[in-house]
Formats: C-alpha cells, structure tokens, sequence
C-alpha cells in the first residue's frame, strides 16, 4: 500500500534517461519516489490518498541556492540604491538592530513564500542560524544554513565571534538534522568582508565536518577591480584558489564579472556558481555569463538572493530571467534552452548543495520532493511542451501542491505547517518596528 499516488500527471522529471512522461504516474512511500512512470506497476496495490492530477504539471521542488531568507521583513526598505550605499549604509544597519525573535519571524514568512511558490529546498546565509534551523524543522522545508564570517576589523578574534559560533552549533548539532533535510555550510561572506586567514580558519572547519561553503564571488566590477589591486592583480577567484578554500565543495554567489581564468578556476575545482539574475539586475551590478560558464563545465544554478534585492523569492522568474538573458546577451535563442533552463534551478541546485542523489530529480529512490504546477488557468493553455510552459509561462502562484519527503506542505493556498496569519503579524510585531 503506498502513501500517496499522483496520475494523470504531466511529468518533467529532469532525469535525463526519461525527461517528459505524458499522461503519468507517481507513487510515494515512506517519504521516498517508489515509482515515476507511464503506467501503475504490477505490484500497484492501491494507496492511502490519490490525486488527480487533471493534466497539470507535476516536477521536482525547486532549489534556491543563494538566499538571506529572513531579509524578506526588508522588502521593499530600501531600493533603487547603489550596491555599495545599499549595503553599508542601508542594510547593515538594520541588519545589527534585529533580534533573534525578528530573525525567526521572517524566517517564517520567507519559508512560507518559497512553500507556496514551489521551492522545496534553499541556501541560507544569515544570522541566528541555529534558531532558523528550527524553524526549518517545523515547517518541513529543506534547507542548507550558514552565517557567513565577517572580519572588518583588526583587532577580529576568529573563536568569539558570533559566525564561527553558529557555524560550529550548526555543525554539531543540526547537520543532517530533521531527517537529513537540514545541512550545515560553512560560509564566507565574501572576499572584501574579511582577511585570508580568517577564511583558512572557516575552510578547515569545512574539511573537517565535510561541509559546502557558501560565498559571495564577484558580485561587482568594484569587488572584483579592487581586490587585484590589493593583492598584486588576483581577483577574489584567484585568492581563494591560492589560499586553498575552493579544496572543499564551495557554493559561489553571483560570479558576474568573472575573468577566463577565474571560470577555469571554477570549473577545475567543481565550484558551482549560484546565478541570481534578478537581484544582479536590480543592483545593476551586470549580467553573468552563465552560458560561457556552462560551456566551461561549471555547474550554474540558481538563486533569488534576498527580498532586499529582489523583491521575493520566486525562482520561476529566475528561471525565466536566466534563460531570456543568456539568448538576448550572446543573441543566440539556443543558448538556454527551457530543460536547461529548469535544471538550473533543480539538477544543478540540488549538487550545489550536496544533495544529487536525493533530490533535485524525480526518480525512484529519491526523495519524495516535488511540486505540482495547475496548468488550467487561461495563461498556461495549451500544454504543447510541459518543459516550456514550466520555463517561460508558469509563475510562482500557479503552484497548487508542494510536497518535501512525501508531505504535502502547502496546497491550493493551504499550509499545512505554518498558521499565515500569525505568521505575517509576527513579522510586523517583532520585525518591523526594528527595520523603521
Ligand atoms: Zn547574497
């Protein structure tokens, strides 16, 4: 007897060997894919809960690989500023008046958006880490959860700083937590927001707990410019090669103004780049070069980045984006095509986090996560490509299921683990007054 059985579905499976089944079946047992296929298997003995799909869509979750989630209390604070004035006179500020319980809160809200508009799985970088994480507990989502080290000052103690507290609590005590869905990484904030040994020392606690660390590469002409200059022509690439960071798997936001050597760097060293096309629009900080990348053997996904810069967390337009970036940049309309353009944002996604064979695909033994697109409202008809429609017609709020290891978390406006209302008061109970 299975858990759950979905048919009449249009399945983009993102397994290669099989990528569309028309008119298929998927079935759910222990948390576990049992089967994703075009007929019900002989040993079919029926199941706890159907779905019809009706034809809708039915894909892997999505995979949102460079976030702050808790930013979303400052959506829409401060906008149309320059990534330098935004950040350190804007959002920093803010950032050092905000409590644990605020940071809870918008980690709730932001869980809630990406629940509703089909991510299954993120990559944090934030403060109170070790809290979030039990918000990720409670709510079923997956997550990969970092502070990223900041080291401004000279006279920087590395072991009583708050970073490398919550790094190390994350690693003991919540890597592979709540049924393998939490994972701790490492992190760096990025090569200007700290000095080399301080990086050395987050790298060895990286090998040491075998973590993927998180960063920010490149983001900026300013970032990438002003570090050769300090450090005799090496870019931010080139310095964390040359101090031994990239040895262990590193997650590399945005990788915008990157040189041929850094993305033969990147490749050799199997660094996945987290494109964020959305936020690197918005802070006109320039347009990657993720088709170079790709060409380059560099695995590309995807990210929103914060609500700061965004403003949500809704990874179909970065697919979108992605895609409609690539063709317009290198005036090529082959140059991302919509299957790629989606594994971007799942296949990809899920080897940034270490997470490739559990998620990421639907496929036999994998995790049961995934999401179901309604394809009935008048701007995604007709269904000529399951693939396409994902890609460039569907929006977030057409998701109408969310599923993370068999369980539905969020359905046709419905969470089932987290009350929204309270939710949404929290955030401007405790957030808000603090952002003002
Ligand atoms: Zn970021």
């Amino acid at each position: 007897m299975l858990d759950l059985l979905i048919k009449n579905a249009e399945i983009i499976t993102m397994d290669d060997a099989a990528p569309i089944i028309s008119d298929g079946v998927v079935g759910i047992s222990g948390g576990k894919l049992e089967f994703v296929s075009e007929f019900l298997p002989d040993s079919y003995a029926g199941a706890r809960r159907v779905i019809d799909a009706r034809g809708n869509i039915v894909m892997p979750g999505l995979i949102n690989t460079h976030t702050h989630t808790a930013m979303c209390v400052l959506r829409g604070f401060a906008d149309d500023y320059r990534l330098n004035e935004w950040l350190f006179e804007k959002i920093f500020p803010v950032e050092a008046r905000l409590t644990r319980e605020a940071v809870v809160a918008g980690v709730r809200l932001g869980i809630a958006e990406m629940l509703a508009s089909g991510t299954t799985s993120y990559s944090d970088m934030y403060s109170n880490e070790p809290a979030s994480a039990e918000v990720v507990a409670e709510t079923g989502i997956k997550a990969n959860l970092s502070n990223g080290v900041i080291a401004l000052s000279d006279d920087f103690v590395f072991e009583n700083d708050r970073a490398w507290r919550e790094l190390t609590t994350l690693a003991k005590n919540w890597h592979g937590a709540a049924n393998g869905r939490i994972r701790a990484d490492a992190a760096i904030h990025a090569e200007y927001t700290s000095p080399p040994w301080v990086w050395e020392k987050e790298h060895a606690i990286a090998a040491e707990y075998g973590l993927v660390t998180h960063i920010h590469l490149q983001e900026t002409e300013k970032e990438t410019e002003e570090c050769r200059q300090r450090h005799g022509g090496l870019s931010p690439a080139e310095m964390f090669l040359k101090h031994g960071i990239f040895d262990t798997p590193v997650l590399a936001a945005h990788c915008v103004h990157l040189s041929e050597t850094d993305m033969r760097i990147l490749a050799e060293k199997h660094v996945t780049a987290a494109h964020c096309p959305v936020s690197n629009l918005k802070l006109a900080s320039g347009i990657a070069n993720i088709r170079s990348m790709i060409a380059h053997g560099i695995n590309v996904s995807l990210g929103t980045d914060g609500c700061a810069s965004n403003n949500n967390h809704d990874l179909f337009e970065e697919i979108k984006l992605a895609a409609l970036l690539s063709k317009g940049t290198t005036l090529d309309p082959t140059a991302i095509p919509a299957y790629e353009a989606l594994k971007l944002a799942t296949v990809n996604g899920a080897k940034a986090q270490g997470r490739e064979n559990e998620t990421g695909r639907l496929k036999a033994g994998f995790d049961a996560d995934l999401i179901m697109l309604d394809v009935h409202a008048p701007h995604l008809q007709p269904v000529h490509s399951p693939a396409a429609l994902a890609a460039y017609s569907c929006r977030g709020s057409d998701v109408c299921l969310t599923m993370v290891q068999g369980k539905v978390l969020y359905e046709k406006g419905e969470y089932k683990t987290i009350d929204i209302e309270r939710a949404i008061r929290e955030v401007h109970e405790l957030a808000v007054p603090l952002v003002r």
